[in-house]
């Protein structure tokens, strides 16, 4: 789970990290009073959505010269202005895709003055299954680019879990970072801070682009991201509240209602698998025969009637989802119980596209006269390979 920089900045200052002062505003008519708030002289208008790029990214039907997702503002009603002109509008960036992303809050930070800009993550190295530090004095908007062409000017240092963090991986950085003087205490004292953070909350990620030495000579963190690992939210109620509905696809939002496995995809063909690794063999197997998937979808072992009829709900509510194969080979969960499930949703919304249902195991005879004598127009499929291919056969002709 993701949150927005202005709710990573809250976090990072309760661990007594440096970060702006800023309010964050949801309603035009705010703006004037809120901004008025911070001191000045620089006020910096900041675009809250769940993607990068926002400073470079541009705004749905611009008008002539407009600037990006961040804005600095001269003024308390300068700061106010650019916050209207933000909300309720869509921010393209190169992280949200073409479609890009509604803005419904906008934050209003006190602004700084920059002397060098710096990038700092935080992440979990799958490679040597600790948390590492990435680092590089060439932080800023141009991040993507440095890594393509200069790979070696991004550094990175794991960190040993039985020792965590010490003050001489904050000095390592001070140092990868080229920082001085009062700067390298900061950073030991900010490494530890962000590292505990990290820890106690079970982040995934926790990216600070940039960081930056301020024109007094100090570090602050000027950009937030963090992201949080959904299976541990369960320990963390304060980090829960801070989940925004509107910036998850909300097909997948659906399926967590129902404690369903479910990734939208690309593709146009919809499936309905109950386990993870037959889920994946399926998507697999429909690009062998020349298609995409539409989705990840696993129902699981204990699917009740009225899952399968949610899930399958969620894929043909999907308008890129030209045919559906319906996969399963029944274990724990019972064949029955997945026809009957298919055909009740069928008979709730409909059925526009070609539908192969491929069943094995668990009751296969009843799931089999449940979805015949339901007078549904199935194509039945005897195996994995069969079922691909008529159902790839059935959308692409
Ligand atoms: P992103 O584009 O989504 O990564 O948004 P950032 O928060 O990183 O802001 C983009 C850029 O705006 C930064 O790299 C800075 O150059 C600039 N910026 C952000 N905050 C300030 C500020 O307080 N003062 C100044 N002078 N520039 C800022
Ligand atoms: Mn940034």
């Amino acid at each position: 789970m993701n949150i927005h920089e202005y709710q990573a900045k809250a976090l990072l200052r309760s661990y007594g990290a440096p970060v702006s002062d800023g309010h964050v505003v949801t309603r035009a008519e705010e703006a004037k009073t809120i901004a008025g708030e911070l001191d000045g002289p620089l006020w910096v208008v900041k675009a809250q959505i769940h993607a990068g790029g926002r400073g470079k990214g541009h705004f749905m039907e611009p008008e002539a010269g407009e600037k990006g997702g961040v804005r600095l503002a001269k003024s308390v009603g300068e700061a106010a202005e650019e916050t209207k002109k933000m909300l309720g509008r869509t921010l393209v960036t190169h992280q949200t895709g073409p479609a890009g992303k509604q803005v419904g809050r906008v934050y209003i930070e006190d602004g700084s003055g920059i002397s060098r800009e710096l990038y700092l993550a935080l992440l979990v190295d799958r490679q040597t299954s600790r948390i590492a530090f990435v680092c590089s004095t060439e932080g800023g908007m141009d991040i993507e680019e440095v890594a393509a062409s200069t790979p070696d000017k991004i550094l990175s240092f794991s960190i040993d879990p039985v020792t965590g963090y010490q003050g001489y991986h904050g000095r390592r950085i001070a140092f990868a970072l080229g920082l001085e003087g009062k700067q390298i205490k900061q950073c030991v004292t900010l490494m530890g801070q962000l590292y505990k953070c990290f820890t106690e909350k079970d982040c995934e990620m926790l990216e600070i682009n940039p960081l930056i030495v301020t024109d007094a000579g100090d570090l602050k963190c000027l950009d937030a991201k963090m992201g949080f690992d959904s299976n541990a939210l369960y320990r963390h109620d304060d980090i829960l509240a801070l989940r925004d509905e509107t910036e998850e696809d909300p097909k997948e939002l659906a399926a967590s209602k129902y404690d369903l496995n479910y990734i939208a995809l690309d593709g146009e063909i919809g499936c309905m698998v109950n386990g993870a690794g037959l889920a994946m063999a399926t998507m697999d197997i429909i690009k062998l025969y020349g298609a995409e998937p539409a989705n990840f979808l696993d129902v699981g072992g204990g699917a009740t009637k009225e899952k399968v009829t949610e899930a399958f709900k969620i894929i043909t509510s999907d308008e890129n989802v030209k045919g559906i194969l319906v996969n399963i080979f029944g274990g724990i969960m019972r064949c029955d119980v997945i026809a009957e499930g298919v055909v009740a949703a069928v008979k709730e919304v409909g059925l526009k596209v070609p539908l192969v249902v491929r069943l094995e195991g668990t009751n296969v005879e009843k799931g089999k006269e449940i979805i015949n004598g339901s007078g549904l127009d199935v194509i039945a499929a005897d195996d994995l390979s069969d079922a691909a291919e008529k159902i790839v056969k059935a959308v692409k002709g």
